[in-house]
């Protein structure tokens, strides 16, 4: 299936439809920072819903956490954040521009952290053809005081990744739940990155949202459940409508392997930048629990009751980032087509993913119409995100329903007077069904949840 998207059509979707704005426009906002709008924090809801659906609530072997944003600072110590997490950063001395000397070196849009290969071929600036200085190794983790002195003792971390609150509470988890291996926890959180070059709208930001999972597995068994994530992870994204031909899976090579990785796998959507990552799933072994064993002198174990044996368990990572999901899920199902010579822009957002799931339209601002829409209006909202809307015609309005991925609209008119019954239009096809008010729930249900 075709996109008709741009990144700059879906940056004017965003703004003028209230999905994303710039943080703090009025002062020239900042960059890398973006604030959801009434639709978009609907659409950024369903995806997380949609995903904690699917890896806590319908498997039996998951569980959901919620940990600090900011932790000991030990933690990435261990973790290995403070001495690796760092990107090559080059300035230009002419125009005084920064890159990452990474991506410029190998001209890709979206490299991974922790590569230094900066000292590959010189290049020049890419904007104005100008020197560039020698690589600099730049840590990417915002760092902040805890507590009114800001001395070195201090100095704490915005996380720059949910996994760590997970692994330092293996222990915890374990004890309350009495799990066996395997098992899981999920996390959905905020982290931040100083990125060096954010960009591509909401692709690469300074703060974002992480959804992350970490499955531990006796080791031995790591690699089937590797291949496990990686197809139920993939199924994921195609049961939410992303296109198969604009989705792929790929496995990294040796070299591109963070240091903590024995193997791992990228979900990439199609971007009009090229291929990107929107998921990373990798075999972490036993890095974690052993470092975080090391750092905090705590036993990071799990007593294996069939074979007496204490074992440290390997664990295997999904990690996705909501903003990149949200931005592929928008480009992935937004289309324009020709419908009666006028061009209609649609998002076919999966009914799970739409901010609005019915719009309750009067077919025009009549005053006997009004009050019975708004009766069928107060009749949906206990049951779905709904809108109502009697500004302009009719054909306007399901036009402005279409652009956001409304799935439903339904339609008061002036036989709803008599007959008691309003017009159900789906969003696609355009259909349209006549359903008596007492059972529009019923019929709503059936089509949002059947
Ligand atoms: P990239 O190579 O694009 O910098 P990464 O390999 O550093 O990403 P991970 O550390 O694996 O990313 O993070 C897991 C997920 O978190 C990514 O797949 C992505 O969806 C999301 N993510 C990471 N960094 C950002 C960012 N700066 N902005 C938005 N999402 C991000």
């Amino acid at each position: 299936m075709s996109t008709n998207a741009t990144v700059e059509k879906l940056v004017s979707l965003c703004k003028r439809r209230g999905f994303v704005f710039q943080s703090s426009e009025i002062y020239g906002g900042i960059g890398g920072f973006w604030d959801y709008g009434p639709l978009g924090v609907e659409l950024k809801n369903n995806i997380k819903r949609a995903w904690w659906k699917a890896v806590v609530q319908e498997r039996d072997d998951m569980v959901g956490l919620d940990a600090a944003i900011v932790m000991n600072p030990t933690v990435w110590k261990a973790s290995g954040h403070l001495d690796t997490f760092a990107d090559p950063m080059v300035d230009c001395k002419d125009c005084k521009r920064r890159f990452r000397a990474d991506e410029l070196a190998s001209q890709a849009p979206a490299g991974a952290h922790g590569h230094p290969s900066a000292e590959g071929p010189v290049v020049r600036c890419p904007e104005c053809g100008g020197e560039l200085t020698e690589p600099r190794m730049f840590n990417l983790m915002f760092k902040t005081y805890v507590g009114p002195v800001e001395d070195d003792a201090s100095v704490a971390y915005l996380r720059p990744e949910t996994a760590q609150g997970m692994f330092v509470n293996f222990g915890n988890v374990l004890q309350t739940t009495r799990r066996k291996l395997p098992f899981g926890m999920a996390q959905i959180g905020k982290a931040f990155r100083n990125e060096i070059t954010p960009g591509n709208f909401i692709f690469r930001d300074r703060e974002f949202e992480q959804m992350e999972i970490e499955y531990f597995v006796k080791p031995g068994t790591d690699e089937e459940w590797h291949q496990h994530w990686v197809e139920e992870r993939h199924q994921w994204y195609l049961n939410l409508g992303l296109s198969s031909e604009r989705l792929r899976v790929r496995r990294l090579d040796h070299e591109e392997l963070a240091h903590y990785a024995k193997d791992t796998y990228e979900v990439e959507y199609l971007f009009p930048m090229g291929w990107s990552e929107l998921e990373g799933i990798a075999n972490r072994t036993d890095f974690d629990l052993g470092r975080h064993a090391e750092f905090s002198g705590k036993v990071l174990e799990y007593f294996d009751e069939e074979t007496g044996e204490h074992v440290v368990p390997y664990v295997i990572e999904p990690s996705s980032g909501v903003d990149r999901l949200f931005m592929a899920f928008l480009m992935d199902s937004y289309h324009e087509e020709e419908v009666r010579g006028e061009t209609r822009a649609i998002l076919r957002l999966h009914k799970d993913l739409a901010p609005t799931k019915v719009a309750v339209l009067p077919l025009s601002r009549n005053e006997q119409l009004v009050p019975s829409a708004r009766e069928v209006w107060a009749l949906l909202r206990p049951h779905w995100m709904t809108q109502f809307d009697d500004a302009q015609s009719i054909g306007r309005r399901y036009r402005r329903q279409d652009e956001v991925g409304t799935p439903y609209c339904v339609t008061v008119d002036f036989d709803t007077l008599t007959d008691r019954a309003v017009t159900i239009r789906e969003r696609d096809s355009m259909e349209q069904v006549r359903v008596p008010i007492a059972n529009l729930v019923a019929a709503l249900r059936e089509k949002l949840e059947g």
